[in-house]
């Protein structure tokens, strides 16, 4: 086992590899087609992925933060309404509420599974919510009973934000067969990525349908005709090409970070990091697709260890270094940093570690042997009698896993 090899935090050409002349063929063919917009790679995509997530609907568009934006429109947000979205998430899920005039109210998470908290979406409904954007983060769907049940009793629509998650599960059900619309991204860090940017909605009404495919295309139809003010979110087809290669290996892909999230468990029990380290769990309500392997790094030591990493050649990122609601562009709305409690935790301590199709155990390995050397030297610096983490697992691990 060569300790010293680097782990790159994420390496698309791994996965890209095996389908590589498949794809290019593809994109030549798109090429020599002239359809480059739209057009039927891309009716194509939408038929495959209705059916993967099992909605009558799928609308492809250029980017995930086009199908939010796209669906706060469809709904009719505007100026004076509320949407309420987590606070801990990637900004678009905020970003689109704001760009059409109206106001994110931010939820905190449950600390568990960094998802938004419905109890906390319970306590901030008032009249003027309009939607509750719930996100699924990091592979794993929020807790959508309750919210489903909130948006009802108040009539209020639920729409996901569901891009870091395609093919995860809520009680048997797909992610974007929940709400009544359901945003997804193909951006190249996705389970699922484009070579580019591309988008997709989900929606099981034939109504909201129609009107998110006119929304995408400047609410024209027929050709210069215009019903409504819509925006260019079109999907190109070159992007629709390399989607239909790539999700033919969907399914095992998937598969694979779920072993990989297993290997992660196995080894920090094996190094003795388990009580060390928050590690991500898997609710018993779903299906986890594991985007990322997020683990807490508690009494403030989050950014040395990453710093350690990074020096060892390990890689590992923050999502996310700052809730939503600390950042300078939403300081307008006057939350204060300790308003979100979970998420201002989080925000601090989480770090995402290395998992992406073809991470090899070996490579695990180094990551979590790393991780575990941190905190033994650490300890020792401290003169503090500390658990002898490397041997007692070189002697266990060993044993197992291949050179
Ligand atoms: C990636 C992402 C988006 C935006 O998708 P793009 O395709 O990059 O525009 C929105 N929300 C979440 C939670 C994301 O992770």
């Amino acid at each position: 086992m060569n300790l010293e090899r680097p782990v790159p935090f994420l390496d698309l050409k791994r996965s890209h590899s095996p389908l590589r002349d498949r794809i290019v063929a593809a994109l030549a063919a798109v090429c020599d087609s002239g359809a480059f917009v739209l057009g039927p790679e891309v009716e194509r995509l939408e038929q495959t992925l209705a059916e993967y997530c099992q909605v009558p609907h799928a609308i492809a568009c250029s980017s995930g933060s086009e199908a939010l934006l796209l669906a706060l429109m469809a709904l009719g947000v505007g100026p004076g309404d509320e949407v309420i979205v987590p606070s801990f998430t990637f900004f678009a899920t905020a970003g689109a509420v704001t760009r059409l005039g109206a106001t994110p109210v931010f939820a905190d998470i449950d600390p568990k599974t960094f998802n938004i908290s419905p109890p906390d979406v319970a306590r901030l409904i008032h009249r003027t919510t309009k939607v509750i954007l719930p996100v699924h983060l990091f592979g794993q769907a929020a807790d959508m009973g309750p919210i489903l049940a909130l948006g009802q009793r108040f009539n209020i629509a639920v729409v996901e934000d569901a891009a870091q998650t395609i093919g995860a599960e809520y009680q048997g059900r797909r992610v974007g067969s929940l709400g009544c619309i359901g945003c997804f991204s193909f951006y190249p860090t996705k389970n699922l990525g484009a070579m580019g940017d591309a988008g997709m909605l989900t929606a099981s009404s034939a109504e909201t349908a129609e009107k998110l495919r006119l929304l995408r295309v400047h609410g024209m139809h027929p050709r210069y005709y215009h019903s409504h003010v819509g925006i260019n979110a079109r999907m190109d087809a070159f992007q629709a090409a390399v989607l239909n290669v790539k999700f033919e290996l969907l399914e095992s892909w998937t598969a694979e970070r779920s072993r990989l999230a297993d290997t992660y468990h196995g080894l920090f029990h094996e190094f003795g990091l388990d009580g060390v380290i928050g590690l991500p769990s898997a609710s018993p309500q779903g299906r986890h697709v594991w985007n990322q392997f997020v683990i807490r790094v508690r009494d403030g030591r989050r950014d040395a260890l990453r710093r350690h990493l990074l020096e060892r050649k390990v890689g590992s990122e923050i999502y996310y270094p700052l809730g939503l609601h600390e950042q300078e562009c939403f300081r307008r709305l006057g939350y204060a940093p300790t308003d979100l409690p979970e998420t201002f935790a989080a925000a601090r301590e989480v770090l995402a570690l290395p998992i992406f199709p073809g991470l090899t155990v070996d490579e695990q390995y180094v990551v979590v042997a790393r991780i575990a050397e941190f905190y033994q030297s650490a300890q020792s610096r401290n003169q503090v009698a500390a658990p002898v983490f490397l041997s007692r697992s070189a002697h266990r691990v060993s044993s197992s896993l291949p050179d």
